[in-house]
Parts: structure tokens; C-alpha cells; sequence
């Protein structure tokens, strides 16, 4: 039976196509769906599911679909499949690329966009849907743009869903009838939105005009929400803090309802989502208004509550199902809350980001006041601790110096020392509603393009050399299996192994758990041979 509403998850999938991240599976789409559960039954289908089977769609009433910016592409392409199989429902978008409204609605036949946070013009706009779709409901929906005789509406600025309407919301679970084979998916589950730093860049640049006022950086936290000289808050090259707000946590009983829900329907990997996980509940220690990224303190208490309310759950107890968290920021990291995440969390990945090695940098270009020092103290004691940090650096950030660049290279080799398992280098892409969308590219500082390449340089050997150590070790990997041939996605994450196909036995194995034996690397790949089989799903 076809279902009235579908929402189409396009995030992560650039052109079309999901990338490197395969097995993730973001949250606003669930949530999406979770919404539009209340008014009919509503199903969620990864976008190549849909691509490849896209008559299906002409069965549904609306499809709801999520993407990025980064996701243009992809999504020109399917709303044109729509169109080109004569879908006649209406066609919602949503997610990051919603701040592209105007673009959207300029160019694609798309019917309405719901800019930012889904949860309250959602709502409003399948009731105003339901009872005919007229001009007035409308235009008293927030967060909607649409055309209207030709010219692109936005009804009100993007609105931030209150905290207890983020734990009151159901996501959507049915994880086993979208996502296949289930087990090898990672679940990302939100803990909480939005971002603490409303720090910002103290720069004059093209229009990006810092008066040093000093409000961002205020020890009233209120006072750090506006910027008199209309800069965005947060680092520089990021909108999180914009488009979602300062953070606000869900409660431990939803959360734990909704990863109950999601492993009796066959997850078995469940990342507890957030820019940054220390930030849980840590607003309650401010009264509300969290807009520092590093003081106070994590709420140790409120984080130990959720990760025992959490491993209380039998599969989770006994290690049938991994719990993993997603993102940390080094200045929150101390040797208690080490000590409370080594308890539960051993094994797992924890990202943290650096971005360069130059602390002025960091601090009054970026608009981060996170340095080195905290990053290789984060890493020692979640190291001890037993987690696994992987750090992030960017190249290509506006006004990066040789300097910049050569600070970042002793990063590299400071955090060699200290062993860190991976470094991911990011090239810098402007986005939209960051500080950087207003600066002057032109204004480079020197040409540091060597620099860069010696840099990349330096963090490919480098992660070459960390992978080196993995040969002749033992992984546990969910088996997938695509036209390329079998791979093994790390139970707690890591590198992707791709499998001898002399190893792979003939019957199906793909969504099974197995070990595979580390063989081979190069800078790309990881090479092993499966050596054993421990559980397969029913019915592959
Ligand atoms: S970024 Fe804005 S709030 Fe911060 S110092 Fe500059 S003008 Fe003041």
C-alpha cells in the first residue's frame, strides 16, 4: 500500500548520488517525517531509492524533501524526474538549502520551501494544505516562501523550535522498510540543536564590518545574540549557529524512546548527533541563553544520565547495538567528563575540530577560541580514556597566511606525537548565512597555494602512516555489498575495508557482521580478507 506522503532524504548526495559517507543517515529527515506522521501515515525513502523507482511517487499527494546546499545538484535533478513523470503533488523543500529559498523557487519547479527549523511552519503548512492551500493560511505560516503572482514570498524570518517542542516531537523509525541492509547504517539520533559559539570573526573585510564593540565575546551571555554590525554568529565558515540558534537539548526520555524505537526496527549503529555533544543540557547551568562555547563546564551530570539512560538498553548493554557520539569542542574537554565518556563510549570515534594551528587565527579571523593546546589536551584525555579523536583542519580559509599555513603543519606534527588515529583536511567552501558569505575574496593575504599542497602533503602521509598500523589487525565490520564488490563498514567506525573477493563465500552475506583481516593499504583504501561470519539478518 502506497502511503500519502513521502519524504525524500537528499542530504549528503552532491549530484546524486551518496558519497564517501554512505552509511549515514542524517536526522532532519526522520524528524521531517516524524512531523508529518501526526496528520497521515507518511513514508521516507533515501533519494536514490526514489531516482530509481520514481513512478512510485505519482501515487503520493506531497513529497517533502531534505537537502543541503552542497546538494543543488541532486536535487535539480530529482524534482525534474517528478516533473518529468508528471507528479501533480505539491513539492516541499526543506533542510540547509532552505536559506537558498530564493534560488530554489527562481529555478526549479518547486512549491514551497520551509526555511530552517521544520517543526512549527511544518505544522502550519499541511493545515493550511489540508483545508484547500489558500493565499491567507499561507502568508500566516512562518518560515514559508513561495511564489506568488510571479514574485518570491518569505513570510517571516526563520523561527527556532522551543525545547520543549524538540523532545515532544516523535522521528520517524521505520528505519527497515527505507534503509537496507539496516544494520549497516549509522543512525543519527539528535541530542540537541544548535551551536554555543556566538562568538564571531573580529575582521573588517568586503562587507563584513567588526566595530570591536565586544558583544560577542561579552560575559553576559544575551548580549552576545546581536551583533551591531549584522555579523552572523559562530565561526566564520559555518551557519549552524544562525540557522538553528543556541543550543537546546532534548530530553533523555525521548531520546531513548526514539533509539528503543529505532533498534526494534533493526538499527544496530546509533551516532548521538549534535555540534557538540558536551553541550548537552549544558544551558540549564545559564538559565537558557548558552552562547559560549566554553565555560561553564559540561553538565557532567545531565550527559552521565543520558548515557546511562542510554546503555540501560538491553541490546545496547550488551553490545549488540553501538552508541557513538558525533562531534565535541576541545575547551569542554576535562579529565571527569573523559572519564564519564571512557566509561560508556570506549572504542568509539569522537570528532573535534582545529581548523588551523595558529591560535590569533582561530580566534579573531575564524571567530573560534579553540587553540592547539586544547585540541592535544582533548585528545590525550579522551585517548586515555579509550575513545578514538579524529581531528578536523581546513585549507583555502579567507585570509590564511603562509604563517597560518605553517602553524598548521606543526599541528600536524604535534598531533603525530600524541598519535591521534586520523586527520581530515577540509577545503573551505563559503556558505551561505556565514560571517565569510559577506568578506572580499580578492583580499588574499599571499599566495599559499604551495603551501597548501605541502600541507595536504604532510596530513596524507601522516594518515597513510596511522592506517600502516592497522595491517595484520582484526575488525569487526557490518558487510556491504555493492557493483563494485563487498565492503566492511567498522561496527565503531573507521576506515571502510574493501573485501578479496576470493575471501567472500557464495551465499549472500551482505548485511551480515563479520571480521575482516587488515591486509594492505594505500592513501585511498584499506584492503583485507574476510575471515570469519558472526550474525546475519533474517530474511536476507
Ligand atoms: S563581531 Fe559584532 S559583536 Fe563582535 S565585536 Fe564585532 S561588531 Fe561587536
Amino acid at each position: 500500500m502506497l502511503l500519502p506522503y513521502l519524504v525524500i532524504d537528499a542530504l549528503a548526495r552532491a549530484v546524486g548520488e551518496r558519497y564517501s559517507t554512505f552509511d549515514v543517515v542524517g536526522a532532519g529527515p526522520r524528524v521531517v517525517a516524524g512531523i508529518l506522521e501526526d496528520f497521515e501515515e507518511t513514508t521516507l525513502l533515501p533519494c536514490e531509492n526514489v531516482v530509481s523507482n520514481i513512478e512510485l511517487v505519482r501515487e503520493f499527494d506531497a513529497v517533502f524533501i531534505s537537502a543541503m546546499s552542497s546538494d543543488y545538484e541532486a536535487l535539480r535533478r530529482l524534482v525534474m524526474r517528478l516533473k518529468n513523470v508528471q507528479f501533480k503533488g505539491f513539492i516541499v523543500v526543506g533542510g540547509p538549502i532552505s536559506f537558498e529559498y530564493s534560488k530554489v523557487l527562481r529555478e526549479l519547479p518547486v512549491d514551497f520551501v520551509v526555511v530552517g527549523e521544520a517543526e512549527i511552519p511544518l505544522k502550519h503548512l499541511v493545515n493550511c494544505l489540508k483545508n484547500g492551500g489558500d493565499e491567507n493560511c499561507l502568508e500566516k505560516t512562518p518560515a514559508l516562501a513561495f511564489r506568488r503572482k510571479g514574485e518570491i514570498v518569505l513570510t517571516s524570518r526563520h523561527i527556532y523550535t522551543p525545547k520543549d517542542v524538540l523532545s515532544a516531537i516523535k522521528p520517524w523509525t521505520k528505519v527497515n522498510l527505507s534503509y537496507k541492509p539496516t544494520w549497516i547504517y549509522r543512525f543519527y539520533v539528535e541530542v540537541l540543536r544548535g551551536c554555543s559559539n556566538f562568538v564571531r570573526p573580529l575582521i573588517k573585510s568586503g562587507e563584513l564590518n567588526c566595530l570591536f564593540c565586544m558583544k560577542c565575546r561579552s560575559s553576559n551571555l544575551s548580549e552576545r545574540l546581536l551583533c551591531p554590525a549584522n555579523i552572523p554568529p559562530g565561526c566564520g565558515f559555518c551557519n549552524v549557529p544562525y540557522m538553528f540558534g543556541y543550543p537546546r537539548s532534548r530530553s533523555v526520555k525521548s531520546i531513548v524512546n526514539e533509539v528503543e524505537e529505532l533498534i526494534e526496527h533493526g538499527a544496530r549503529r546509533i551516532v548521538l548527533s549534535a555540534p557538540d555533544f558536551l553541550d548537552y543540557c549544558r544551558e540549564e547551568l545559564v538559565g537558557g541563553v548558552l552562547t559560549d562555547p566554553c565555560n561553564p563546564p559540561p553538565n557532567i551530570s545531565a550527559i552521565e544520565d543520558l548515557l546511562n539512560a542510554l546503555f540501560s538498553i538491553r541490546d545496547v548493554n550488551r553490545g549488540k547495538v553501538v552508541v557513538m557520539i558525533e562531534n565535541i569542542k576541545a575547551c569542554l574537554v576535562n579529565e571527569e567528563i573523559g572519564k564519564v565518556l571512557g566509561k560508556y563510549l570506549k572504542d568509539t570515534t569522537v570528532h573535534i575540530g582545529l581548523e588551523s594551528g595558529c591560535d590569533w587565527y582561530n580566534d579573531r579571523v575564524l571567530g573560534k577560541p579553540i587553540g592547539l593546546s586544547h585540541v592535544l589536551q582533548a585528545c590525550k584525555i579522551l585517548s586515555e580514556a579509550g575513545l578514538r579523536p579524529y581531528v578536523y583542519l581546513m585549507h583555502n580559509l579567507p585570509l590564511a597566511s603562509r604563517e597560518v599555513y605553517l602553524n598548521t603543519m606543526r599541528a600536524v606534527e604535534a598531533l603525530g606525537r600524541i598519535s591521534v588515529e586520523k586527520i581530515t583536511l577540509y577545503k573551505y567552501i563559503k556558505l551561505p548565512a556565514t560571517a565569510f558569505e559577506k568578506i572580499l575574496e580578492e583580499r588574499r593575504e599571499e599566495n599559499v597555494s604551495e603551501i597548501i599542497k605541502e600541507l595536504k602533503k604532510l596530513v596524507n602521509r601522516y594518515n597513510t602512516a596511522m592506517k600502516r598500523r592497522l595491517i595484520g589487525e582484526r575488525v569487526e565490520v557490518y558487510i556491504v555489498k555493492s557493483n563494485e564488490g563487498y565492503y566492511g563498514y567498522p561496527i565503531k567506525h573507521g576506515p571502510v575495508v574493501v573485501i578479496s573477493p576470493r575471501s567472500i563465500p557464495r551465499r549472500e552475506i551482505s548485511g551480515c557482521r563479520g571480521v575482516v583481516k587488515i591486509l594492505d593499504i594505500s592513501s585511498r583504501v584499506i584492503k583485507g580478507e574476510l575471515i570469519d561470519v558472526l550474525e546475519c539478518p533474517q530474511n536476507i
